[in-house]
């Protein structure tokens, strides 16, 4: 594969308030692993919990 090929990746980290069910997306953090507690909630202080890790190619 030529360097030309190559595209950006940004990996985003999907959160869920375990207690009002709000659901926010982040830039991926190293350390993230889905379906552990990370954070509060901005809302209510309850724990967030990571639903899902995806990542996105951008293209030019
Ligand atoms: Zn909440």
């Amino acid at each position: 594969m030529k360097d030309a090929d190559k595209k950006f990746t940004v990996s985003y980290t999907n959160l869920e308030c375990k207690s009002c069910k709000k659901s926010l997306t982040r830039k991926f953090e190293s350390g993230d692993i889905v379906f552990e507690e990370n954070g509060t909630c901005d809302e209510c202080d309850g724990n967030l919990l990571i639903v899902k890790i995806f990542g996105e190619v951008i293209g030019q």
